[in-house]
């Protein structure tokens, strides 16, 4: 659930290199034996095609001219056409060093050109320095998806993370389900305590979110003092357990600063053991509801659904 991945530092780079030149992948083994970095070779287009796919790469590259079925600018350009590949920096590595080439190599998203026969000095820093730009990159993309004052997967992250495990639960046949939690009287905790306590409120709640649930479980901030908790392969009634455990924990917690101060949320759920007719939008709509049907009715509780087909209830 923690959304922190390991540093690249701890990891070998794994880099594809492909050239139809078997000499060119001895001395780049050779060579670069000694750097953070695992070579994986492919001889065609159609084996770089399929070990791009099959081995996401930090790093391609690309040799100009392939055999048969094009050139390494093919090859680029099949890259382009898939999601999985597209985001893959690629080098290309070419005798080729006319204008054009490197124009139409540039146009198709290389990220530098390097002209055989190469200094591996130098193209030891090429690779180097892509690696950390693609993983400058990476961290800024998984920042953008980080809410910053808890940590959690914020609202974006969640919306497309929903419709993945919505998605895949419906292929498998798997349960899932889904808790939308919301501080009761928050609006209080500010207006007594000051924007700062709030916070730190907020800061607590996550934490228990991140902390208590299963570590496949996914914890988000969906908006102020509202967070979500995706839970696969689970159902309503072990949803349901892990909801009420929520709540509790939650009301137990105390601060130093202010000891006095208690909060409790109120949790909509809505879970499915297997099959359901539910999409990914009415799933969402029903936890929401079950939030508004607990705040109605009191706050400082639960209510579930079960989207199971076989069991359409309600329960409080
Ligand atoms: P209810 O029990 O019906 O949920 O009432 P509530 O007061 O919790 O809900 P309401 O929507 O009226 O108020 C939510 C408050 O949350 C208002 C807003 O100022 C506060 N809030 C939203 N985001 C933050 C934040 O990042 N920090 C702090 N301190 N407060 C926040
Ligand atoms: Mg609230
Ligand atoms: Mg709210």
């Amino acid at each position: 659930m923690t959304p922190i991945q390991i540093p690249f530092d701890e990891v070998k780079a794994r880099v594809l290199v492909v050239d139809d030149s078997r000499d060119v992948h001895d001395l780049l083994r050779a060579r670069l034996k000694h750097d953070d970095i695992e070579l994986m070779s492919a001889e065609s287009i159609a084996e770089g095609l399929d070990k791009a796919l099959a081995e996401s790469p930090e790093l391609m590259l690309i040799d100009m001219s392939l055999p048969n079925e094009g050139d390494g600018l093919t090859l680029m350009r099949l890259l382009q056409t898939d999601s999985r590949t597209r985001n893959i920096p690629v080098i290309v590595l070419s005798a080729r060093a006319d204008m054009s080439c490197k124009v139409a190599a540039f146009d198709l998203g290389a990220v530098d050109y390097v002209t055989k026969p190469f200094e591996l000095i130098e193209l030891r820093v090429r690779l180097r320095v892509t690696l950390r730009m693609n993983e400058m990159m990476r961290l800024l993309a998984q920042r953008a998806q980080l809410d910053g004052l808890t940590g959690l997967w914020n609202r974006t992250y969640f919306d497309t993370r929903w419709r993945e495990e919505f998605a895949r639960s419906h292929r498998q046949g798997h349960s899932l389900a889904l808790s939308f939690i919301d501080i009761d009287y928050f609006k209080s905790v500010n207006d007594n305590y000051g924007h700062p306590v709030g916070d730190m409120v907020l800061q607590s709640v996550a934490r228990v979110l991140q902390r208590d649930p299963r570590a496949s479980d996914i914890a988000c901030r969906y908006g102020g003092e509202e967070f979500v908790l995706i839970m696969p392969d689970t159902n309503a009634v072990d949803a349901a357990i892990v909801s009420e455990r929520l709540r509790q924990t939650i009301a137990e917690l105390r601060w130093a600063r202010v000891p006095d101060l208690r909060i409790t949320v109120s949790i909509g759920v809505a879970g499915a053991k297997g099959f359901t007719v539910a999409t990914a939008e009415s799933w969402v709509e029903t936890a929401d509801n079950n939030l508004y049907a607990a705040k109605k009715a009191g706050r400082n509780r639960i209510i579930v659904s079960d989207l199971s087909s076989s069991g359409l209830r309600n329960s409080a």
